[in-house]
């Protein structure tokens, strides 16, 4: 099953693969991870310093050399997009596979008092931009044999919950929209849309929805990189359009 995967290791050889939030968290471990399975990974994300450190871990395991993309899904508009995506373009012509990772957790609060500004944001930075960086690099995803969408989603992103907010609303219209794109491309094209539930993971997002909770009780990003891999590579080749959870247990 996709929980204990053992990809090979040139798994990713030859693919280009964009990580979105690719500096801290989830994102920077499934980057190395992606790399260190012989991809050429693009670290996309808004804190640049965070991004060095990851390349430096790349460039540290002898893997393909990375790309830095700095971009802040909160302030970026369509044109941002584009621009990004001619610039992917030139340097590689194609890419393999994407990773929309990146997110907040805005506030854990009752809808009475969420602050509106901050419902914007989560749902700009969460699912709009998204949405938008996707439309942008479908063209370049269609000049891949076999190139592969995942969409991080959130269990409150499948069944809601209260306080969870403009977290949980971003998150469902991530799985919905999935549904859409998948669909739309299944016959079509050789892209597939997965989306994919990390489960309580340890990381910063984590620790401050649940400032209570012990960390070392949790998995950590390096735990849960299965699935991660599983639908990265050939082995998920034809499977689209389905809700994938990175642990079997949460
Ligand atoms: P972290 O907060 O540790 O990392 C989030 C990453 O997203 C950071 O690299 C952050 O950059 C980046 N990011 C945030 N805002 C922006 C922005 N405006 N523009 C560009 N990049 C941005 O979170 P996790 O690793 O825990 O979460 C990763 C994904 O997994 C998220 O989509 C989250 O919703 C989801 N998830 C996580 C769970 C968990 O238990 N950890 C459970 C369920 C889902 P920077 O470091 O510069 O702020």
């Amino acid at each position: 099953c996709q929980f204990d995967y053992q990809a090979p290791v040139d798994l990713l050889a030859g693919r280009v693969i964009l990580v979105t939030g690719a500096g801290d968290g989830i994102g920077r471990v499934a980057a190395r991870t992606y790399a260190a399975h012989g991809a050429t990974v693009i670290l996309l994300g808004r804190t640049i310093s965070k991004l060095e450190a990851v390349y430096d871990e790349i460039e540290a395991l002898g893997a393909p050399e990375p790309a830095i993309y700095p971009l802040n899904l909160e302030g970026a508009a369509w044109p941002d997009y584009m621009t990004m995506a001619d610039k992917l373009y030139e340097a590689f012509g194609r890419l393999d596979g994407v990773l929309h990772n990146a997110g907040i957790l805005g506030r854990i609060t009752p809808v009475q008092s969420y602050n509106p500004e901050l419902w914007q944001q989560v749902m700009q930075i969460n699912f709009n931009g998204p949405v938008m960086l996707q439309q942008a690099v479908l063209s370049l995803l269609d000049q891949s044999a076999d190139a592969s969408v995942i969409f991080t989603s959130s269990g409150v992103g499948r069944q809601g919950r209260a306080f969870w907010g403009a977290y949980a609303a971003s998150k469902a219209a991530t799985e919905n929209f999935a549904q859409v794109l998948s669909q739309e491309l299944e016959n079509t094209s050789a892209i597939r849309v997965n989306t994919l539930n990390p489960g309580a993971t340890r990381t910063q997002m984590r620790s401050n929805a649940y400032p209570a909770e012990n960390p070392a009780t949790l998995r950590a990003p390096e735990d849960i990189m299965g699935t991660y891999l599983y639908l990265m590579g050939a082995d998920s080749k034809g499977v689209t359009g389905q809700q994938f959870n990175a642990q079997p247990d949460r």
